[in-house]
């Protein structure tokens, strides 16, 4: 049985002070800070940095949902309030990888020895959650990746045991060499972790750097966590972070519907829509294996009605760059003809624009469908089978001239 909306997760990525948020509420040990937006840089954030009671020196830290912010210019150190004002008012504003930084999050400056890796995510090739660690953590793991493979270590946890058994811990440090020191601790501290990473639906907790000081003491000095967003409904206090997050409009737009919009490649002129991800996939692979670029994609999920139909056509028709968007509906008991009435009614509204749809449906009604859409004299191609629908598009797109693309 089909439901509005079904569909597989996508992880939305909470940002750092988000992410220490939950740290903090798990017992995880973080370190003390506060954040600045540019209001609270209006009034002196230097002000706002005492009143939270943080001493000097301070990190300073952009709120991008992107990691490697070290290496891109996100990640500052002031030794004093004079240089903590002028590195707030400077690195507001920022762009990061495209990501412009509205929020900082200023900590104390944590004193350390080591930087070690330490995180749990969802494993779909091993089915269950995966803890990786490693003791050569920090801003080079990649490296570390390459490099020295053996000083990492993945051990998938049994879903069906909430406690992590003291022998992964002792398995993790011997495998890459660290000393045993930490092992209470460490025990501790994935324990919680673990415990976190069900409560919230995750599908990663990440902590680089794991910071160790000179008396052993584990502290998360950066957070990454993603949640799978279809347990959103559950999670209330995770969903009114996701305003704060950036995305593209038509995201945001399109999920109020129910619907996930995907953007692909930003010179493509293809729209693609279908009811279900592999069938989408399928239909880019076949599009893009004819040379041309697929400019986002939307899965409709369940429930074709006409309404739905005509609100996700126009989501698509409402991107300059889509010149084509094809429709691949494919269901048993789904009204060919509610399809198409959708499909007619966002295109003539779109009438002007001068832009093509293509429509391969399979279902209930599909001559009832056909007959509607000849009967609209609107620029909609009916067509048989995905490899033909491809074909259609192709001729469209040539016509176009659009080897510019
Ligand atoms: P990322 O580059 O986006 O992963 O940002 P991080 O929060 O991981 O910070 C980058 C690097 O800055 C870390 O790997 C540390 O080496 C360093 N760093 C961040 N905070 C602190 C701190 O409180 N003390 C020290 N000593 N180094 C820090
Ligand atoms: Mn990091």
């Amino acid at each position: 049985m089909e439901h509005p909306g079904r569909r597989a997760g996508v992880p939305m990525k909470l940002l750092e002070y988000q992410a220490a948020s939950l740290f903090e509420k798990h017992g995880v040990p973080i370190q003390k800070g506060v954040v600045i937006d540019s209001a609270a840089l209006a009034a002196g954030a230097v002000k706002k940095i005492e009143e939270a009671g943080l001493a000097f020196p301070v990190v300073i830290k952009a709120q991008v949902q992107i990691g490697g912010r070290g290496k891109a210019g996100g990640v500052k150190f002031a030794e004093n309030a004079e240089e903590a004002e002028k590195l707030c008012a400077r690195m507001l504003g920022m762009d990061i990888r495209g990501f412009k930084v509205k929020e900082l999050l200023v900590v104390e400056k944590k004193e350390i020895a080591r930087e070690w890796y330490l995180s749990i995510m969802l494993d779909r090739y091993t089915k269950s959650p995966l803890l990786i660690f490693s003791p050569v953590g920090g801003m080079d793991i990649e490296e570390t990746a390459r490099t020295s493979p053996g000083r990492i270590a993945r051990v998938p946890l049994n879903p069906m045991e909430k406690q992590t058994p003291l022998y992964v811990i002792d398995y993790v440090l011997d495998k890459t060499g660290t000393d045993k020191n930490c092992r209470a601790a460490l025990l501790d501290l994935v324990q919680k972790l673990y415990t976190l990473f069900f409560a919230y639906y995750t599908m990663l907790v990440e902590i680089n750097p794991l910071a160790v000081d000179a008396r052993g003491a584990l502290t998360a000095l950066d957070g990454k966590i993603e949640i799978d967003d279809n347990a959103l409904p559950f999670l209330p206090d995770i969903s009114a972070w996701r305003d704060k997050l950036q995305e593209d409009a038509d995201v945001i737009e399109a999920r109020k519907s129910d619907f996930l919009f995907i953007p692909i490649e930003d010179d493509g002129s293809v729209g693609v829509m279908s009811n279900g991800s592999g069938m989408l996939m399928s239909c880019i692979d076949l599009i893009s294996k004819k040379g041309m670029k697929v400019h986002a994609a939307l899965d409709l999920g369940g429930g074709a009605t006409a309404e739905r139909i005509a609100e996700a056509v126009r989501i698509m028709l409402g991107r300059p760059k889509i010149t084509a968007v094809f429709i691949c509906v494919f269901g048993g008991i789904t009204r060919c003809d509610e399809v198409a009435r959708g499909a007619c009614i966002a295109m003539r509204k779109n009438e002007a624009a001068g832009k093509q749809l293509i429509l391969r449906i399979e279902g209930t009604n599909k001559d009832e469908a056909a007959r509607i859409v000849a009967e609209s004299g609107l620029p909609i191609t009916v067509a048989e089978g995905i490899p033909k629908s491809v074909e259609a598009i192709f001729a469209l797109h040539q016509k176009e001239g659009g080897g510019a693309q």
